[in-house]
């Protein structure tokens, strides 16, 4: 029998809190210190540098409030902080095929570290979690009442059950330790800062069209996906996290405009005006054919919806890889798939 303490009602504000990012020189994080600093939070950013690049986070290495740390998350940490936003974890499916064993050794080591810092801290403590914990879905717009169709023994599976089991344990936590989590179900998110060679299907076709390279659908191009620009998955991400302590999600945050792949090819085409062909390339095992989040509890909880259509994200994306592409051609500057 567990005697619980009673959960806070309270909000939670940033301003002169210490707040561990994990991941955060990844695409993710870096926007989130960012955006973390500007409200007036302390941040101490962790990251092996497995995906994280270092310029994402040149521009806040400056800043007397920021701070990184070289650590892998896999290793226990003992700092004091506030707050804990776990992001740690490759997301690309090229980046977390590369080493399945460590992708599951950070989803699920990774959490129960962070999990332990944060119970010793008495902190909160939030969870990136993914769309790919519904696999395959069999239930379209997946709500957060879907418990999903997953290969358990596929490429896929040390991604999307790594994320699962990182699920069950926050839950676990709440529920033995009365741990204030909160974890966010994250939809495919685009935008500046991804990776060159990130292998993402927004990042793949922008920087093919911009080097007027050949466009690669892998099979018919009839699998859909909804995108979600950066800076609003951002503000969904510190609403979950602002809210009392009686609220843990999971909740959806993404758009659900809805696009086949084919689709998106043609509008990054369109957008750039490259002359770049088409091409199909095999269907990647266990690709999930449809995905578009129902965002119903996001808008009713965290008073949360999208407000940056796909075509403008798409154009603010394209600008940051031409960008990149005029002052670095090599687009990689982090330790693993260095070119
Ligand atoms: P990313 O690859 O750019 O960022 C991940 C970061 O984690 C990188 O900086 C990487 O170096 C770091 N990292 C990896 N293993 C680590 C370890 N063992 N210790 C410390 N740092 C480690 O990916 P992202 O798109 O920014 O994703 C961030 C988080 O959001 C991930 O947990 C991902 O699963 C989740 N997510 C992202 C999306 C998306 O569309 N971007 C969708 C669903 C979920
Ligand atoms: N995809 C594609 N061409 C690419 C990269 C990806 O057609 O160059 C497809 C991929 O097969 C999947 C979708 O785009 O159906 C989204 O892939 P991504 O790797 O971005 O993320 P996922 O949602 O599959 O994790």
């Amino acid at each position: 029998m567990h005697t619980f303490e009673r959960v806070s009602d309270r909000e939670f504000h940033f301003a002169g809190r210490r707040i561990l990012v994990t991941g955060g020189a990844g695409f993710l994080g870096s926007h989130l210190c960012e955006r973390l600093l500007s409200l007036g939070a302390e941040v101490i950013a962790v990251d092996n540098f497995y995906t994280g690049q270092r310029r994402n986070i040149y521009h806040l290495l400056s800043n007397p409030n920021f701070e990184i740390i070289r650590h892998d998350i896999t290793f226990p940490l003992y700092i004091e902080v506030d707050a804990i936003f776990n992001l740690a974890c490759p997301a690309s499916p090229v980046h977390y095929q590369y080493d399945p064993v460590q992708t599951t050794k950070v989803s699920v080591h990774g959490a129960i570290n962070m999990l332990g810092l944060a119970k010793r801290r008495r902190c909160r403590i939030l969870q990136a979690s993914t769309s790919e914990v519904y696999g395959d879905p069999s239930v379209h717009p997946q709500a957060e009442s879907y418990w999903g169709s997953v290969n358990p023994i596929g490429p896929r599976a040390c991604y999307d059950e790594g994320k699962r089991c990182a699920e069950t344990l926050f839950f676990d936590y709440w529920r033995q330790h009365r741990l204030p989590i909160k974890v966010i179900r994250i939809f495919n998110t685009y935008g500046p800062r991804m990776r060159m060679d990130d292998g993402r299907v927004v990042s793949n076709f922008i920087v093919q069209a911009l080097k007027g390279r050949p466009i690669t659908i892998y099979g018919d191009g009839s699998q859909t996906r909804s995108f979600c620009y950066v800076d609003d998955l951002i503000d969904g991400m510190l609403r979950l996290m602002s809210t009392p302590e009686g609220i843990t999600g999971p909740v959806n945050v993404g758009n659900p405009e809805e696009y086949t792949m084919r689709q998106l090819a043609e509008l990054v085409i369109k957008i750039t005006g490259s002359q770049s062909p088409i091409v199909t390339m095999p269907l990647p095992q266990d690709d999930p054919k449809q995905r578009c989040p129902n965002i119903e509890m996001a808008k009713r909880v965290l008073g949360w919806r999208p407000t940056i259509a796909v075509a403008d994200g798409l154009a603010k994306t394209i600008s940051y890889f031409r960008d990149v592409l005029v002052s670095d051609t090599k687009g990689a500057d982090s330790d693993a798939f260095a070119e």
